[in-house]
């Protein structure tokens, strides 16, 4: 198979800087080698290649935009931003386990634990030694996780816990999760090493999407945790929110990388196959759809680009996550749904990663906040009224 060439239809790359393209073109050789050669068998068995999780940790991929003094890369938002558009190319489950251990572990530590806390975790997430999980949803509570019955209680110098959490990224092979529970009515993040007697995360069967992932319900029976092991300088369901602010916009740039790689192959298949003795390609209803592909992917690419600069400059509103995500990932669908018809038959076979991007878009498309809940946030923002309940 051809090289990947990139899809930069009106010409962004000249506005990254040198070393945010060289991170970039790092991460794309490192999928190139390393995820595409294996994804595929992973995808048919229904395991996370565990052993690229050292190798990504060695080029700094975890929590990349999170200080140097806890050992992690000090990169800028929009560097961080190609690094998961990268990985998502590669497979939407490898980019999910950098957004969990960056965005939902990492960063609620960085942002709201102690310093010891910071000492203690930030370094060995950021080398893959300890591999994290990020516990919100649960059961009965999806969209509405205040809704949570996860509970803590304050018992001498402990915290105990009670609850089960549900469709929990990395959980089974997590050394720590964060657990957001409820101490006397208020949603507090705790960190929970997954060792701890009362403390099971049984994984997740039959999933047809984000199969080279492992997701995991997470049970607590009477988990009893030091007293130091609460974040302490948050509380109520901001805290969780806000990390999956973080989580979100990662994901944003991630679902481009999935739409260029089923724009490159449908591409590049259309202009091989022969039908009517010519390459569909040449038909005009194939190339209408490869016309909204590229736009869309064009778009979508201008999307996160301005975001990204945004963040960096500290311009950046949760809402603008929101109308990212949820445009990126649907269009990216599309885009998916549409390579899929192009490549005909072909397009339901492994052995082209159309269907596979197809599959695992649908998770993509609801979790961290499903499309309809980024309308409503939007929604709400542009006219002041919530319409959430
Ligand atoms: C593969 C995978 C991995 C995941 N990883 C994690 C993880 O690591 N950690 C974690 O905590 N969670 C994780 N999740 C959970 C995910 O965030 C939730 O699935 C998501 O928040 C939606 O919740 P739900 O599935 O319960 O759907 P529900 O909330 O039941 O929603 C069902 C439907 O109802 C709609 N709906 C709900 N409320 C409203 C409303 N007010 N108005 C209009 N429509 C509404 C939704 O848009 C959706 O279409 C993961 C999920 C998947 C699939």
């Amino acid at each position: 198979m051809a090289k990947f060439q990139g899809v930069d239809y009106f010409k962004l790359d000249d506005q990254y800087s040198e070393e945010e393209l060289m991170v970039r073109n790092m991460v794309r050789e490192f999928v190139e080698k390393e995820v595409l050669p294996i994804i595929e068998g992973h995808h048919r068995e229904a395991t996370f290649p565990m052993e690229l999780a050292g190798k990504m940790a060695e080029l700094g991929l975890f929590g990349s935009n999170l200080p140097e003094k806890y050992d992690c890369a000090g990169l800028n938002n929009v560097a961080y931003g190609l690094i998961m558009q990268e990985l998502e190319r590669g497979d939407s489950g490898v980019r999910s386990f950098a957004s969990v251990q960056g965005a939902l572990v990492m960063f609620p530590i960085y942002e709201y634990g102690s310093e010891e806390q910071r000492q203690e975790w930030l370094p060995k997430l950021a080398s893959g030694e300890k591999i994290g999980c990020f516990g919100l949803t649960e059961p009965d509570h999806g969209s509405d996780p205040g809704g949570m019955v996860t509970r803590a209680e304050k018992q001498g110098d402990e915290y105990v816990l009670n609850g089960a959490k549900m469709w929990i990224t990395n959980g089974t092979i997590a050394d720590v999760a964060i657990v957001w529970a409820k101490l006397d009515g208020v949603v507090r993040g705790f960190i929970v090493p997954t060792d701890i007697p009362g403390f099971t995360a049984p994984e997740m069967k039959g999933k047809f999407s984000l199969r080279a992932s492992v997701t995991s319900e997470l049970v607590l029976k009477d988990v009893h945790i030091p007293r130091e092991n609460i974040l302490p300088e948050i509380k109520g369901l901001r805290g969780p929110l806000s990390c999956l602010t973080q989580a979100r916009y990662g994901i944003a740039w991630g679902a481009v990388g999935s739409a260029m790689a089923t724009y490159e192959t449908a591409l590049n298949y259309a202009k091989e196959r022969i039908q009517f003795d010519k390459p569909i390609a040449s038909f005009q209803m194939v190339q209408n759809k490869l016309v909204t592909m590229v736009t869309e992917i064009t778009k979508a690419q201008m999307l996160v680009y301005h975001l990204g600069r945004n963040k960096d400059e500290g311009k950046m509103q949760h809402q603008m996550v929101s109308m990212a995500k949820m445009n990126n990932v649907k269009i990216a669908l599309d885009t998916a749904r549409a390579a899929r018809d192009i490549l005909g038959a072909n397009g339901i076979l492994d052995e082209y990663p159309v269907i596979r991007h197809m599959l695992n878009l649908e998770s993509v498309y609801t979790y961290e906040g499903t499309h309809d809940i980024h309308r409503l946030i939007i929604g709400a923002d542009i006219t002041g009224i919530e319409a959430f309940k």
